[in-house]
């Protein structure tokens, strides 16, 4: 089933589900992590997984005639093999990231055609950050600058578009669209408004549904929604809930992802002094923030879960 057909069962049946996101294998590391973080959550019926895509390094390598060897190097590759893997294994819907960043879109094309034939049909349209040293998001020369054009080669594919047609095939996609909405704004944007309008473009380009950004204040989230329905953004909006786990979180998550951490959260995680009172605490915020959000009636809730799955379980134990 496609997430948007999940999401609309669960809104219709009034019981709220949960998803979460897992990162692929580091280059050389097999499956079995990525299998026991689903095996911790197998039980509790996931809505769906989502699947990370990871943004290439180039590796500079010393040669033993003193030449540099300039190379490309992805520490975690396999994002839609390791999709397909867990869809087959589960029976869980599967959803890989797709980024525009590194890519030409005649790589893209390929992949849709990889996802299409492994019946990954759901996948998430995103554009990428800047690669580790470029001060900004630089494209691809043949590639897409924006998410939105990501999204509108995926939708063109839908309608049978390819970009150097066969003669007299016929085949077409038929993906299930999300992209990324940002409660607190995308930090490259210059103003929340402008964001906005940039995230609807995305929606009139034909995603079907919007995972936000980590925000740890539900009024954040409410306050989005409301201005997203304002602009006529009408698709299924999930939050993604990250639940704090080391100390180390509470200065790097606002940095890295334009979130605020509320007074209260800053008073309450004062008295964490390890990484296993924080990952208590992360737990405890996580699972009020869940039940405030499903009161409200939220169908889907997105769990950043970097791969380890013990605390999603347990505010899943707690709050559905
Ligand atoms: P866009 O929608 O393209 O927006 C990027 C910026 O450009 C915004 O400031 C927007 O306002 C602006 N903008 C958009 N369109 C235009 C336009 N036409 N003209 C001018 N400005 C414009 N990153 C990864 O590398 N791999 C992942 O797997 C991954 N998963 C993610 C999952 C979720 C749920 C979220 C929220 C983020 C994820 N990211 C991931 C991070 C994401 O790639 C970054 O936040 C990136 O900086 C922006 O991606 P986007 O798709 O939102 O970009």
């Amino acid at each position: 089933m496609q997430v948007k057909e999940i999401i609309a069962q669960a809104q219709s049946s009034g019981k709220a589900r949960f998803s979460f996101e897992l990162l692929p294998p580091l280059k050389g590391d097999g499956t079995d992590k990525v299998f026991e973080a689903i095996d911790t959550l197998r039980d509790y019926n996931p809505a769906f997984i989502h699947v990370t895509f990871h943004r290439e390094l180039v590796k500079s390598t010393p040669m033993p005639d003193g030449t540099i060897e300039r190379h490309i190097d992805r520490h975690r590759p396999g994002t839609v093999g390791i999709s397909a893997a867990i869809k087959a294994r589960y029976g869980i819907d599967t959803v890989p990231h797709l980024i525009c960043g590194g890519h030409s879109k005649y790589d893209i094309e390929d992949a849709l055609i990889d996802m299409d034939f492994l019946g990954l049909d759901t996948l998430m349209a995103l554009r990428g950050d800047a690669m580790k040293g470029e001060p900004h998001f630089v494209p691809h020369p043949q590639g897409h600058a924006y998410a939105v054009d990501l999204v509108r080669q995926i939708s063109a594919m839908n309608r049978g578009e390819f970009l150097d047609p066969e003669e007299g095939v016929s085949h077409h996609s038929n993906f299930c669209i999300g992209v990324a909405g940002y409660p607190e704004k995308h930090g490259d944007s210059p103003s929340a408004e402008e964001d906005l309008l940039r995230l609807k473009e995305k929606v009139d380009a034909g995603a079907d549904y919007i995972i936000t950004q980590m925000f740890f204040d539900n009024g954040k989230f409410f306050d989005f929604v409301e201005r997203c329905r304002k602009v006529g953004i009408n698709v299924p909006i999930i939050p993604g809930i990250k639940p704090l786990s080391t100390l180390k979180h509470l200065e790097v998550l606002p940095r890295i992802f334009w979130c605020h951490l509320p007074e209260e959260l800053r008073r309450r995680a004062a008295v964490c002094t390890s990484n296993a009172d924080m990952r208590k605490f992360g737990v405890e915020w996580a699972s009020e923030q869940s039940a405030e959000l499903i009161a409200a009636g939220i169908p889907v809730i997105h769990y950043y879960s970097m791969g380890r799955t013990d605390n999603v379980a347990q505010i899943v134990q707690n709050v559905f």
